[in-house]
């Protein structure tokens, strides 16, 4: 046999069937428990040997089992039942009370990973799965989305661990085929995209994936036409060899704004989540200029007012940074498109405020540069990201540096437990998933039954002990154990014991073995005979990272210990599936993080919604969630120099927290053998969740914050050939010219105290305007709290007046101060240009006295 030509066979779908094509290619189906239960019902068995993907499970149902469904009432009347489901929520268009995005604006969204189910190998992790629920939330919500990703053949790696427990990668190839895929066409047939490429070009086919209502565009470079380098750019994500990482970044950005436009979209507005895309704005700012006629300044006036930018870590090595000669080559096209010199444009990603750049090039910064709208992902990290980034508003506080926050949130259906929905469906109706916008409807958590929930609670973990044992069993098997330990897999853990979970990324930061610390003390709680724990890991460290391979491999030690062995286990190739089965089943969710390192973290709100309770270090979400009625903090929120004291006094804590609360409050059983305390502290967590911590809420408030008035602006902008927006060029670039001619002598105040509260008092100072007029600067009072290291904390601002016009462009300004509370303040004044957000924000337009 020489030549073997493959073909797949697909069963044939009998005519009442059809319905099931229909819905395997829209990956709607996947957080829709009915639509889920519909192709479960079709073989059980075959759904998970599938991997739930329902392409594959196609090819492999039988013939006979289809025609045997197509006469089945009861089957027939479950898949009308989706199908009708499918026509309301993907169909129809959303109706939206009052539509704010009319006259076709769209929202693009950047991102390098997208999790949307187990069955679609685009991600890595927390990233990627918020951007997943992100775009189930925009399609829930009618938001005219369109995202933006690359196709990886081998996406992030599977996890296999050897016998001593260390970490082994293998990169399996998607077969794309098995992937609901469409090739984006246009008029000339299928679209395919070029983008520059040291070595030339780089070309890119055009995929769609359907997520509900969004398409998910996605490039792909492995095309014949490509050299074989660069037909590997998108086998995989996080290559760690930075010149494929920059090729990927470059594809994402520049790539993934013409094939929009190739598509005929024009974004309204652009989302960048997280750096990776930041290329986006550059190809943006070229077709901005071209399609409405601008120069660089005004098109620059149009796209960073409608640009959105989210950083994701205050980890520095998250953010890619590259040498300026690496990126030399692919900016020198685009610099020729914008007629401007390379230094220019390479300048955009480097620090400092001039037009010489000196490098690196980060990604972040080029992001950050360009977007009114900036963002961290929970108060906490919108903190740090503001020290964190300053520099690139020199002269402005921590406080006054224009990142905000909007904290991450999860999609509910996506992750909540079947036990769960049926509880919900009851008591808070059929729209339970939308509730975060309801807030009535949560209260009703309140009215479950102790004794319904508890049921409900310990079906979904004694499901995931059954799922755990399985997948050991397959684990040690694999790996060659002895029958001996293969046997102990299948009877591993105690649906009835108090269940740990820990799963996440193995980064030092996240600190794994903390709970590992005390040996000694770990093994009392796990072995005790009256109130035993048992503790599930599960997660991977990047192929690069040995310290993270090496806290896995400390964990696979200490579990193999004999008397523990039961106790403890660990889970290979965490994936969202595996993620579901754990935050629905286990009672603690336990996170470590060295803070303030952890941005978010989302996988505890996870595990709050289905009722499990968080034990955490404050920080990321933790930080704004923790109350004790929800669940447990571990230490105070503090942050150490010395990381080893740090874990030193937090693993105490945790050992604390556990022995004297968590445990007795699980196996304080005084009412019918349940833990009353802990149902209580179950249903706050659930409400807590449900309100404050689900992807509603959070697209929700970038809608309202960024992207309608963004879309608002953009029709401004360009209305009347881009009249406003030449005219912000205009006051931007003479604000640019005489602001240094800006000077502010030390302000005056007309007594000097001490004062008592309601006491008040006038400051004057003079001002030299230069060319500029008071009307076009804000001259403010800048106060507030002194701070030990003669600095303000917050700082508070208030209008000062001209009150004397002394020629020559100096003018005396005054303000009256109350003194509204007690305390030691301090004041100053500062000069600022009267204009929006993105004008008083420009770096150097800040003069202090
Ligand atoms: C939710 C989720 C994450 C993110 O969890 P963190 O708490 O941010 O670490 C990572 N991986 C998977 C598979 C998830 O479902």
């Amino acid at each position: 046999m020489k030549h073997i030509h493959a073909f797949q066979v697909f069963p044939k779908l009998p005519g009442s069937l059809n319905f099931l094509g229909v819905l395997s290619r829209n990956m709607w189906w996947s957080w829709k428990p009915d639509a889920i239960e519909l192709f479960r019902r079709v073989d059980p068995r075959l759904w998970e040997a599938s991997g739930r993907n329902p392409i594959v499970f196609a090819t492999q149902v039988s013939q006979q089992r289809l025609q045997k469904l197509a006469a089945d009432d009861s089957f027939l009347a479950h898949l009308d039942r989706v199908r009708q489901q499918f026509k309301e929520r993907v169909l129809a268009s959303p109706d939206l009370a009052e539509n704010p995005y009319s006259g076709g604006a769209r929202i693009a969204y950047f991102s390098m990973e997208f999790g949307i189910h187990e069955s679609l190998p685009l991600f890595a992790g927390g990233l990627g799965v918020l951007a997943g629920d992100h775009l189930k939330s925009a399609s829930h919500m009618g938001l005219p989305m369109v995202a933006v990703g690359l196709l990886y053949r081998q996406g992030y790696f599977r996890q296999l661990l050897d016998p001593n427990g260390w970490q082994q990668e293998t990169y399996p190839e998607t077969d794309i085929y098995t992937l609901p895929l469409t090739r984006v066409k246009t008029g000339n047939g299928d679209l395919r995209i070029s983008v520059p490429h040291p070595n030339g070009e780089m070309l890119a086919d055009v995929w769609k994936i359907m997520i509900g209502r969004v398409p998910l565009i996605l490039l792909d470079t492995n095309v014949v036409e490509n050299p074989p380098a660069v037909r590997e750019v998108t086998a995989r994500l996080y290559n760690s060899e930075p010149g494929v990482r920059l090729a990927q970044e470059v594809l994402l950005g520049i790539g993934g704004m013409r094939a929009l436009t190739a598509m005929g979209i024009e974004p309204t507005i652009c989302h960048m989540n997280e750096g990776h895309s930041a290329f986006a704005n550059v190809e943006r700012l070229i077709q901005v200029m071209e399609r409405h006629h601008l120069d660089i300044p005004t098109a620059m006036e149009v796209v960073a007012r409608t640009s959105v930018f989210t950083t994701h870590t205050p980890v520095p090595a998250g953010h890619d940074e590259f040498p300026l000669d690496q990126v030399q080559p692919y900016i020198k096209p685009l610099a020729k498109q914008l007629r401007v010199n390379e230094e220019e444009v390479l300048s955009w990603g480097c620090t400092g405020n001039s037009t010489i750049p000196h490098g690196p090039f980060s990604m972040l910064i080029l992001g950050l540069r360009f977007s009114q709208h900036c963002n961290g992902v929970s108060r906490l990290h919108g903190h740090v990201a503001r020290r964190m980034w300053r520099h690139v508003w020199p002269g402005h506080n921590d406080s006054d540096v224009p990142i905000t926050h909007v904290t991450n949130g999860v999609h509910v259906s996506s992750f909540i437990a079947p036990e769960v929905v049926m509880l919900f469906e009851r008591y808070l109706g059929p729209e339970w998933h939308y509730s975060s916008r309801k807030p009535e409807n949560i209260e009703r958590i309140d009215e479950i039954y102790d004794e319904e929930l508890w049921r409900a609670h310990e079906m979904s973990r004694t499901r995931l002990i059954s799922k755990v044992r399985e997948l050991l069993v397959n684990q040690y098997a694999r790996r060659n154990a002895p029958i001996a330990v293969v046997r102990a897999a299948e009877n591993a853990l105690d649906p009835e014991r108090l269940t740990l979970g820990f799963s996440r990324r193995f980064t030092t930061y996240k600190r794994a073995n903390l709970i590992l610390r005390d040996p000694e003390r770990l093994k009392a709680m796990l072995v005790d005979k009256e109130r035993p724990v048992q503790i599930l890991f599960a997660g991977k460290a990047h192929p690069q990272d040995n310290e993270g391979k090496d806290l896995i491999r400390n964990i696979v030690q200490f579990a193999k210990h004999h008397d523990v062995r039961s106790q403890i286990v660990f889970i290979e190739d965490y994936d969202m599936g595996i993620a579901r089965y754990l935050v629905q089943g286990v009672d603690v969710w336990l996170n470590t993080p060295r803070r303030p390192l952890e941005a978010c973290g989302t996988s505890g709100m996870k595990a709050a919604m289905n009722g499990a309770l968080n034990l955490s270090i404050l920080d990321g979400w933790w930080d704004e969630g923790y109350t004790p009625e929800r669940g447990w903090r571990i230490g105070s929120g503090a942050e150490y120099p010395d990381p080893a004291y740090q874990d030193a006094v937090e693993a105490q804590a945790l050992y604390n927290v556990l022995e004297n609360d968590v445990i007795p409050c699980f196996y304080n059983r005084t009412t019918g053998n349940m833990p009353t305390e802990w149902l209580a502290k179950m249903k706050a967590s659930m409400k807590m969740a449900m309100a404050q911590f689900c992807s509603h809420r959070m697209v929700n408030e970038y809608q309202q914050r960024f992207y309608v008035p963004g879309v608002r602006r953009h029709r401004e902008l360009l209305a009347d050939n881009a009249a406003e927006a030449q005219r912000l060029s205009v006051l931007h670039q003479r604000l640019k010219s005489l602001w240094q001619e800006v000077r502010v002598e030390m302000p005056d105040r007309d007594h000097e105290g001490p004062f008592q509260v309601e006491d008040s008092f006038t400051v004057s100072t003079v001002v030299h305007l230069g060319a500029l007029t008071p009307e076009e600067v804000d001259v403010e009072l800048y106060y507030g709290r002194m701070q030990r290291t003669n600095d303000l904390e917050e700082g508070l601002t208030q209008p000062m007046e001209v009150v004397e016009t002394r020629g020559g462009g100096t003018f005396l300004y005054r303000c009256t101060v109350r003194c509204d509370d007690s305390g030691r303040y301090g004041f100053t004044v500062r000069v600022v240009p009267r204009a929006d957000d993105w004008i008083r924000f420009s770096p150097g337009l800040l003069t202090w006295a």
